[in-house]
């Protein structure tokens, strides 16, 4: 039994005017479909092609990414990262639980329970599928990416966000100004992640975990150290 779902769209391509009809994905499981994962990882999953132009046409609509390997749940709802809060993600909770009751009852094993994440931003979606795919624990990346952004603040760098990437076997957080333009690098530390998961015994969960997660969990932890 197979967990991906999708639906059949006409498409009034915007170039040519002509019609097509086009998949649009409610729930993409990874494992099933390996060639729409890898077109989500590049942020191209709701992108398609004219079949009359060539033209490549954006539909712009939420879908829900699911790794049965990863054990993760994973949405993106496209809005201001405003709009993206506890409210607005509880309709979707009961879907999730439902699908990830599904997904243990076919593979005939309850394991682990899944992680859900919720993204707003296509930038932070593709950031989420690459942390994923490299087994780390996102939230330990966010505040790893927290402490970054404060560093280099602190040093007088005008940072606006950084960001997670992988480079071939190198991992790197990436430091960028208010107009997305790069201020520099650092080499992601593996170990360091290692170590700081380990020493946070209760890390605390959550579904929207963006850098104002880190910030506000960063703060707790600094004041139970002291
Ligand atoms: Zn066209």
């Amino acid at each position: 039994m197979t967990h991906s779902r999708f639906t059949t769209a006409t498409v009034t391509c915007p170039q040519c005017g002509k019609t097509f009809e086009a998949r649009r994905w409610r729930t993409l499981v990874v494992e099933e479909n390996h060639e729409a994962a890898a077109a989500a990882s590049e942020g191209n999953l709701t992108t398609v092609k004219c079949p009359h132009c060539s033209a490549e046409v954006e539909l712009e609509y939420p879908f829900v990414l699911v790794s049965t390997v990863r054990r993760a749940i994973l949405h993106y709802l496209p809005s201001s990262a405003d709009e993206l809060n506890e409210k607005t993600i509880r309709p979707y909770l009961e879907d999730d639980l439902h699908l990830a009751d599904a997904i243990a009852d076919s593979s005939g094993v309850r394991g682990e329970p899944f992680t859900l994440r919720f993204t707003a931003q296509m930038s932070d979606f593709i950031e989420k599928l690459m942390i994923l795919a490299d087994g780390l624990d996102d939230r330990v990346v966010e505040l790893m990416k927290h402490v970054a952004r404060e560093h280099g603040r602190a040093a007088g760098m005008p940072i606006d966000h950084v960001r997670y990437y992988r480079e071939g076997e190198r991992q790197l957080v990436l430091a960028y100004d208010d107009k997305t333009e790069l201020l520099g690098a650092q080499d992601f530390d593996r170990a360091m992640h290692d170590r700081v998961k380990a020493s946070i015994s209760n890390l605390p969960e959550g579904m929207i975990v963006d850098g104002k997660w880190a910030a506000e969990v960063f703060a707790g932890l600094t004041a139970e150290a002291h």
